[in-house]
């Protein structure tokens, strides 16, 4: 495609400006985007669109790409839940409902197994501060805070990018002072895949209220004993964290990434019933103790999920 076609299809279709970027490693990063127009009221938890053209430049090392010429011109769009960084400049509890911009927390998918090479985020990790790119103008989800009661114990338990809208969640109830316990639990594969670990820490050492537990399943000093979500719930880890029983009348699960971890129940269309997926996930883990996950959005439990694939 000419340059001059590039630089019209840009002005066309790209509604929002990268404003600030921070690649924790070459696959990981932080990403603020700046729409043009005023950010649309909306709730912790929330997810958009972030979108680029099929004519922009793909991260080399990526899968290869084969694309009909048909299709070049197009914008391809993806979902992302919104983060937050919880902290402000001065390490104070920050208010992302009040900043011009929207902080994304995205990793890089360099290959799928479909055999589809992946099509956004090759191109997300090329971009550069300054940049132009779609950012969607709705934000929306009942992935939110709704339902939660200032004493109710809130659990946010994600893998990889999944901790996205939980850290925007903690900054919502630390604002709203909850009481209750809060449990932020991420499972990544290496420790350098926590992007948000140093302000997790420094959460904890100022709010009792607050605990962060990582899980980095491929660390040499966890082999032989990798502890999954599942894992954390079933040894009575998180109960001893916050010296409280995980009563289901007064506690929220907040679940959001790999839908492996979640484990979402199918039904079968003939008897009605519910089967849980193998392996077990967090929702069987979690069933089985007297919870309920959300089955619509007109039955909701005190499980909440959030899938990023399916
Ligand atoms: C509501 C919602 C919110 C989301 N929020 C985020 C977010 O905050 N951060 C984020 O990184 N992603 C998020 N995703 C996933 C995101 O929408 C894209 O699917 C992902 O970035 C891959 O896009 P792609 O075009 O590069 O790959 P695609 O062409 O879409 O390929 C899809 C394949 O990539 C794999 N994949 C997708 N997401 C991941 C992932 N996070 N980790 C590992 N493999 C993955 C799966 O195998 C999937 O089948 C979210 C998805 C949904 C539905």
């Amino acid at each position: 495609m000419e340059s001059e076609q590039i630089a019209q299809m840009r002005s066309e279709k790209y509604n929002a400006t990268v404003h600030g970027l921070n690649k924790v490693h070459s696959d990981l990063m932080m990403i603020r985007i700046k729409p043009d127009k005023p950010i649309m009221s909306h709730k912790a938890g929330q997810y958009t669109l972030l979108g680029l053209g099929n004519w922009e430049p793909r991260l080399p090392g990526t899968m290869e790409e084969v694309l009909p010429d048909s299709e070049r011109s197009k914008l391809v769009r993806r979902s992302y839940s919104i983060s937050a960084a919880i902290l402000d400049e001065k390490g104070n509890l920050g208010n992302n409902q009040t900043t011009p911009y929207l902080e994304f927390y995205i990793v890089l998918v360099r290959e799928t197994s479909s055999g589809k090479a992946p099509a956004l985020t090759p191109r997300l990790f090329m971009l550069k501060e300054g940049d132009r790119m779609f950012c969607g103008e709705k934000i929306t989800g009942a992935y939110n805070l709704d339902l939660v009661k200032p004493d109710d114990t809130v659990l946010l338990l994600g893998t990889g990018t999944g901790e996205a809208p939980h850290n925007y969640m903690a900054q919502q109830l630390l604002l709203a002072s909850h009481k209750g316990p809060i449990v932020s639990a991420c499972c990544v594969r290496l420790k350098k895949d926590l992007g948000y670990l140093a302000t997790h820490e420094k959460l904890m050492s100022q709010y009792r209220n607050y605990h962060y537990i990582p899980l980095a399943t491929r660390e040499p000093e966890n082999a032989g004993k990798k502890v999954y979500i599942q894992d954390l719930l079933k040894s009575g880890e998180v109960e001893r964290k916050i010296g409280r029983e995980l009563d289901p009348s007064r506690t929220h699960v907040f679940l959001c990434g790999n839908p492996a971890m979640i484990g979402v129940p199918e039904k079968n269309r003939e008897t009605g019933e519910y089967a849980y997926p193998v392996p077990e996930g967090v929702i069987e883990v979690l069933e089985k103790r007297g919870f309920r996950a959300d089955r619509g959005h007109h039955d909701r439990g005190n499980i909440h999920f959030e899938e990023y694939w399916s």
